[in-house]
């Protein structure tokens, strides 16, 4: 398999709410060297998180690459999780916000505030029902990936329209301000 495109803002595919996917699909040998290719897909982006409708498949999948629990060492390999057909719960309404950037959105990023505390149930890749809770910057991950598998962009939740900048922007006018904060 060549190496999938990560399709970009604009492409109606990444507006679509996806389909489910079924157990025997789950389950399938396709389905898991799908996820391969997402995963080598993103680690070439070098994002933490990618979903199916970023390369172009309208089903209820994303991967994240991240220690979403967080109880690793720091320097340990973040764990791949892969959500199919995810369902989320607002768990604490406090919203936290957060600069955020999308490999479907390159150059920028934007100013997000979202629900602090998630939980997802969703079905994994041996499709067994999992569970997860989530707070802070996991909560935001979870939360942009899964808003993928719905046709939202960040960009759809800026918080104020004035906080949305070419990331050499943020760089040189914003992430000095955030740090001082
Ligand atoms: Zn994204």
């Amino acid at each position: 398999m060549s190496s999938l495109e990560i399709i970009k803002m604009g492409h109606p595919v990444l507006r679509k709410i996806a389909r489910e996917m079924t157990s025997e699909e789950i389950l399938s040998t396709e389905t898991k060297l799908l996820v391969q290719e997402m995963q080598k897909a993103m680690h070439t982006a070098a994002g933490v998180g990618l979903a199916a409708p970023q390369i172009n498949r309208s089903i209820q999948l994303a991967i994240i690459e991240y220690d979403l629990k967080e109880e690793l060492p720091e320097d340990a390999d973040p764990p791949l999780y892969v959500f199919i057909n995810p369902k989320i719960s607002i768990l604490d309404k406090p919203q936290y916000g957060f600069w955020e950037g999308c490999l479907s959105v390159p150059g920028l990023t934007g100013y997000v505030e979202r629900p602090n505390k998630v939980r997802v149930d969703y079905i994994d890749l041996e499709g067994q029902a999992q569970n997860l809770t989530a707070e802070g910057f996991a909560a935001v991950i979870i939360q942009h990936e899964l808003d993928h598998l719905q046709g939202i962009l960040y960009v759809d939740r800026l918080a104020d329209p004035t906080k949305f900048a070419y990331q050499e922007e943020f760089q040189q006018f914003w992430s000095h301000e955030e740090e001082l904060e």
